[in-house]
């Protein structure tokens, strides 16, 4: 049987879009308390959904049958449920918007690993962050000052002010960014992939 700590559950939403990958424990609270039901997909088809209740029985039936298909399963020695791989929600507000930590790699993200100042994609290492308003100009740490730079821009600009003082202002304005739904862009290492998952996440390759 699979370890419950390795186990993660797809969350969707009433749209049936993926928007989130919670823990197992999370998934059978949601569905105890009817705020989401079991998608029962193998990856290629989806063969109904569950309630709470219906799950259970259903569990009960595979357990039994050790036909558990790699589901870990939780509960006590007389009543086991299996942990689902995907859960759909019932209601669009149970997982709140979360803020985007503020991060090198999500200011990189945001820019799209862009020069702000040349216009150039390039890869982490060749990239910094430059502080829109110097640090030592009162500039804070913030997303609505720094932008990602290439390190040839970040040096010639130095600590000179955006504008006049240095000729450069960021190509897009800095904000913090929203928080998405994993959406279309949800990919994950095809070798760590849920195979059931598949109908709606996209693999890319290890
Ligand atoms: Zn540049």
């Amino acid at each position: 049987m699979v370890a419950l700590c390795q186990k993660r559950v797809l969350v969707l939403n009433r749209l049936w879009q993926p928007i989130h990958i919670c823990s197992p424990r999370r998934a059978i609270g949601l569905l105890y308390l009817d705020h989401a039901q079991v998608v029962d997909s193998d990856g290629s088809a989806i063969h109904g959904t569950h309630d709470f209740r219906s799950w259970l029985k259903e569990s009960t039936v595979r357990i039994r049958a050790k036909k558990t298909d790699g589901l870990a399963s939780m509960g006590s020695t007389s009543i086991r449920v299996l942990v689902p791989s995907i859960i759909v929600l019932s209601a669009f507000d149970r997982f709140p918007k979360r803020d985007v930590k503020f991060t090198r790699e999500n200011i990189f993200r945001r820019d799209d690993f862009t020069c702000q100042y040349c216009g150039q994609q390039k890869e982490p290492e060749d990239l910094n962050i430059d502080h829109v308003i110097p640090r030592n100009k009162g500039g804070a740490n913030v997303w609505e000052n720094v932008v990602c730079s290439c390190i040839l821009c970040n040096t010639r600009k130095g600590n000179k002010l955006p504008g006049k003082d240095s000729g450069t202002f960021p190509i897009r304005k800095p904000k913090a960014p929203l928080w998405r739904p994993l959406g279309a862009n949800c990919q994950f290492n095809a070798a760590t992939l849920d195979q059931r998952w598949s109908l709606f996440v996209q693999p890319v390759a290890a």
